[in-house]
């Protein structure tokens, strides 16, 4: 159990974020919800959540913008005066091959899914304890590339690198920081996949299934656990085999 620990995830009004929340509040962890547009969803979340009993609150916040997410910290700080667990979860796709991408849709994915890791994380820092964990959500396409996907290629393999160095300079407080690169799992961002895409897909994974935001979530909780007080810098994979 992570009893009186403090977690914060982006991006978790649904999704992995959502699933990674509650996993983390059912081993003990009150939990700060970021999410970006959907109130509502992330309302849920936070009652689902306070059932378990557990401290939980909703901040709205973009974590492509430096101040939201100050703002965003000011409130954590004023709360819970601490921050134990950090995960960077919230990101987007914006799929174009590159011959067709534009400036904006390389921008957006680029300031989502990795300046929104130095805005979360720089603000975070001084709320982290000893011993605090940074859990960065990368992808198989950081690792493997994919394509139609350079912008995102390049902000998930942006987030391993950070993830690596991050790790060098914490060490000494004792802070974990890791990375999960899951495969094809069951969300919103992966809904719009054609169905006939998704068999193929699923055909080469060798567990020969998708996966399910909860399977990202016990990575999440096994790192974020005293379990894990030994790894550092590392990418955890979720993928069900998936090598391509
Ligand atoms: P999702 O689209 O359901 O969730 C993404 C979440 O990020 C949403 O809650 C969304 O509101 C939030 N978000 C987007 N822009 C934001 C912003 N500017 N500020 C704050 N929040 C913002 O997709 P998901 O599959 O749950 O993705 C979660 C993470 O996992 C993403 O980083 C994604 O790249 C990564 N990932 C997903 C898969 C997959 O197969 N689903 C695979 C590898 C990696």
């Amino acid at each position: 159990m992570l009893s009186n620990k403090t977690a914060l995830v982006t991006g978790a009004s649904r999704g992995i974020g959502k699933a990674i929340a509650i996993e983390l509040a059912k081993n003990g962890v009150n939990v700060i919800v970021n999410y970006n547009r959907d109130e509502k969803s992330a309302i849920k979340v936070v009652e689902q959540i306070k059932s378990l009993g557990r401290k939980c609150i909703a901040i709205k916040a973009d974590v492509s913008d430096f101040d939201d997410v100050a703002n965003m910290f000011s409130i954590v700080n004023e709360r819970f005066g601490k921050l134990d667990i950090l995960v960077n979860n919230a990101g987007i796709t914006m799929d174009r091959t590159l011959r067709k991408m534009s400036q904006e849709e390389w921008g957006r994915v680029i300031e989502v899914n990795l300046n929104s890791i130095y805005n979360v994380t720089k603000n975070a820092l001084p709320l982290l304890e000893k011993n605090s964990r940074v859990i960065n959500i990368s992808s198989i396409v950081g690792l493997y590339g994919n394509f139609g996907q350079t912008n995102y290629a390049a902000s998930k393999a942006g987030i391993i690198g950070f993830t690596k160095s991050l790790a060098k300079e914490l060490g000494r407080q004792g802070i974990t920081v890791n990375a999960i690169a899951p495969g094809f799992i069951e969300s919103e961002m992966t809904n719009r996949i054609p169905f006939i895409r998704k068999k193929i897909v699923e055909w080469l994974i060798p567990l020969k299934r998708t996966g399910l935001p909860e399977e990202v979530a016990y990575a999440a909780a096994f790192l974020a656990s005293d379990s894990a007080s030994y790894i550092t810098g590392q990418v955890l994979s979720v993928n069900g085999g998936l090598t391509i």
